[in-house]
């Protein structure tokens, strides 16, 4: 086992900001462990991508982050395999927008259970992991709107909100193991989940973003892999915004 070699876990890393993020590992020569739940994305087509960006090696699995034995599997996989886990990227995440009066109970459990709660369970996996190695750095996506909050997203913006304080109290359990806990909340991301928006809406929200654009999936790799690597290693507990200013 080569254990110079770092290796990324990345939760619906299939496409959009997952992707992104690594894509920006794979260039750094990392080994990479991804998960997804069903998409369009073309699994042996991506693994060849990551593979031709640097990649050492890559685990691509469909393995859902609400199933706590699909992710435990797919975990001790990537420890028998690789060794360790340096950096974990809890990115996965569902948005089900309604008004409260019309937001059923589904909605709101399915969203809360993906978003807040798959990224307790893999993090409690794999931190499992990185307390054996006393190192590592995990990174949660939270969202501008779990600060600001935004009408028709009560669920989402209570999950990334969620996440905020998962984020700073897991900060606080795991500093003493050499564990890094940080937040990144993007505003607003040229992903599938934003693609479907009609451009008036696009149009209102652009007035809300002092860089009067949205951000790409590249732009927030880039802060992941600052806070994934050491050249951020006395930043912990914090939940950083990249959204062109919308919020400050
Ligand atoms: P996306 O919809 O393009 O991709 C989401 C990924 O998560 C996919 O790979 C999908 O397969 C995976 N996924 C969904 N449910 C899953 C599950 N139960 N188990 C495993 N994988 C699952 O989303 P994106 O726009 O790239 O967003 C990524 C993260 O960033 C999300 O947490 C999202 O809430 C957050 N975010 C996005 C934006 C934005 O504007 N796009 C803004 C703020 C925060």
């Amino acid at each position: 086992m080569d254990n110079q070699t770092k290796t990324i876990f990345i939760t619906g890393g299939t496409r959009g900001i997952g992707k992104q993020v690594a894509l920006k590992f794979a260039q750094n020569k990392y080994n990479l462990v991804i998960n997804y739940v069903s998409d369009k994305t073309d699994v042996d087509e991506l693994k060849e991508e990551l593979k031709k960006s640097g990649a050492k090696d890559v685990i691509l699995s469909k393995a859902d982050v609400t199933n706590a034995n699909q992710m435990e599997d797919l975990i001790k996989t990537a420890i028998e395999t690789f060794g360790k886990i340096d950096v974990l990227v809890n990115n996965a995440g569902i948005t089900k927008d309604n008004l409260l009066l019309r937001m059923s109970e589904e909605e709101f459990d399915k969203v809360i259970e993906v978003n807040l709660k798959g990224t307790f369970l893999v993090t409690k996996l794999v931190s499992k992991y990185m307390i054996k190695a006393h190192k590592g750095s995990i990174v949660n996506l939270s969202s501008v709107v779990g600060v600001s909050g935004n009408s028709g997203q009560c669920n989402y913006s209570a999950s990334k909100a969620g996440i905020i304080g998962f984020t700073k109290s897991t900060a606080k359990e795991l500093a003493s193991r050499n564990i890094r806990v940080n937040a990144v909340a993007p505003g607003f991301i040229d992903t599938d989940m934003t693609e479907n928006l009609s451009d008036s809406v696009k149009e209102n929200i652009y007035k809300q973003i002092p860089l009067n654009r949205m951000g790409s999936a590249n732009e927030v790799a880039e802060l992941i892999y600052f806070l994934g690597e050491d050249t951020s290693s006395y930043i912990t507990g914090q939940v950083i915004n990249i959204d062109g200013g919308m919020i400050m």
